[in-house]
C-alpha cells in the first residue's frame, strides 16, 4: 500500500516524540488515517491529535496508538483482544502486527463503520463483537495481549485479567481519581501479575453493558 506525504510527516513527527519500532511505524504509515475520520475532519487526519468520531466518543491520538502498540511488543503469532473498537483505526494497525485480533465494542454503530473499514482495507484477521468489553471473550480465551482504549477505575476487570496468557501483556488505561489517568502494562507470570506504569494518558471511561442507541 502507498503512503502519502502527509502519513509520512506523522511517522516523522512520532520518531522525534521516542517511536522507534520500524514494524510499528510501518504499519501507521500504511493505515490511512482519513478512513476512520468523520468526513468533516478528514483534512485533519495527519494531525497528531485526538478527534471526536461518532457516538461522542473519540479516535486516539496517533502518537498514544503508536505507543500502546509499541508497549504490547507483538508478534506474529499473537492473538489479541482489543476492548474499545471506537473508529477501528487502533484495530487495523494491530492485525497488521499480529496473527488475529478479537475487538469488542459497545456501539453498534460504531461497530458497522469500522467493519466497513476492515473491509475496504481487506483486513483478514479481524472477528469482531457488540457486547461488553469488561467481560472479554471467553469462548476465544486466552490471549497473548490485551489492549484496552477506554479507561478503567482502580483495576483492571478480573474477567480479562483471567484471559490473560501466562506470559501474556495487558496494556490498559487506568483511572486514579484526582491523579488522572495512567497507562499500566500488566504481565501475567506463573506467580501473578505484575504491573508498570508508563505514560500519563486521557480515555474516555470503560462503560457497563451494551449501548442502548
Ligand atoms: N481505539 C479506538 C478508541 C475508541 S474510544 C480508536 O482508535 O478509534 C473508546 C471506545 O471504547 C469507544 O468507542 C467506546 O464506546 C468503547 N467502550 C467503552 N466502554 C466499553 C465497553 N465496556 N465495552 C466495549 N467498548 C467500550
Amino acid at each position: 500500500m502507498t503512503s502519502n506525504f502527509h502519513a509520512l510527516q506523522l511517522i516523522m513527527e512520532l520518531r522525534r516524540q521516542g517511536v522507534t519500532d520500524a514494524d510499528v511505524l510501518s504499519a501507521i504509515e500504511t493505515t490511512p488515517r482519513e478512513l476512520f475520520v468523520p468526513k468533516i475532519f478528514e483534512d485533519r487526519a495527519y494531525e497528531n491529535c485526538a478527534l471526536p468520531i461518532e457516538a461522542g466518543q473519540t479516535i486516539s491520538q496517533p502518537y498514544i496508538v503508536a505507543f500502546m502498540t509499541e508497549a504490547l511488543k507483538l508478534s506474529p503469532k499473537h492473538r489479541v483482544l482489543e476492548i474499545g473498537t471506537g473508529s477501528g483505526y487502533q484495530t487495523a494497525i494491530l492485525s497488521k502486527l499480529a496473527k488475529r485480533v478479537f475487538t469488542i465494542e459497545r456501539y453498534a454503530s460504531l461497530m458497522r463503520l469500522a467493519e466497513a473499514r476492515f473491509r475496504e482495507l481487506r483486513l483478514p484477521n479481524v472477528d469482531t463483537m457488540v457486547g461488553d468489553g469488561a467481560l472479554g471473550w471467553p469462548s476465544q480465551a486466552p490471549f497473548d495481549r490485551i489492549i484496552i482504549t477506554a479507561a478503567v477505575s482502580k483495576n483492571p476487570p478480573q474477567a480479562l485479567l483471567n484471559q490473560l496468557s501466562v506470559k501474556g501483556l495487558m496494556v490498559i488505561p487506568i483511572d486514579l481519581g484526582v491523579d488522572g489517568q495512567v497507562l499500566v502494562r500488566v504481565k501475567r507470570t506463573s506467580q501473578g501479575f505484575q504491573s508498570t506504569n508508563l505514560l500519563p494518558v486521557r480515555f474516555v471511561p470503560l462503560l457497563e453493558g451494551v449501548a442502548s442507541e
